[in-house]
């Protein structure tokens, strides 16, 4: 049986939002420091899931940026598991051979997590301390991890689920 994937935002998810960034700057990426509870939590994981990178960049500068960012702070994602789509684009059109039911999207946008349940996978918003003010997340019952947990908890959230699939073969 393959492994179940995870498909992770990178802006305000893995790497740190900066309300104040100019994010059409070159340069403006490859500065942002990594959200690390999170990356260390998709470190912990990754012998249990496939780990892919989803994320949207506003030109091939930010591309270019994106992906060295991934190769310095998650070495643990594969190259060719690194997408990165146009501005605005419905991330789940660029999931190779299409969004599964085990597919995990984790993101701290809301209506990429719709779209994501949608399509037919499982949504589960980050909680990185500066969104969710809108609660309607929240409200739609879907499932999270918020960054004050730390990472040794938001892993044993994931392998849950991870379990949840493994049983219901
Ligand atoms: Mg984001």
């Amino acid at each position: 049986m393959s492994r179940p994937r995870i498909f992770v935002d990178l802006d305000g998810t893995c790497a740190e939002w900066v309300p104040e960034g100019n994010w059409r700057e070159k340069g403006y990426f490859l500065s942002l420091t990594p959200v690390r509870e999170m990356t260390e939590t998709l470190r912990l994981v990754s012998d249990i899931f496939e780990i892919h990178v989803l994320s949207w960049a506003v030109s091939p500068t930010a591309e270019k940026e994106k992906r060295l960012w991934v190769s310095e702070y998650m070495p643990f994602v594969k190259t060719d598991r690194v997408h990165i789509v146009p501005y605005g684009a419905s991330k789940q059109k660029y999931v190779p051979g299409g969004v599964k039911q085990e597919d995990l999207l984790i993101d701290d946008y809301t209506p990429a997590l719709f779209a994501w349940k949608a399509a037919g996978g499982r949504p589960v918003k980050f909680y990185n301390g500066l969104n969710g003010t809108q609660g309607r997340y929240r409200k739609s019952g879907g499932d999270m991890i918020c960054r004050q947990w730390g990472s040794i908890r938001m892993a044993e959230e994931l392998l849950k689920k991870e379990h949840n699939f493994s049983c219901t073969v």
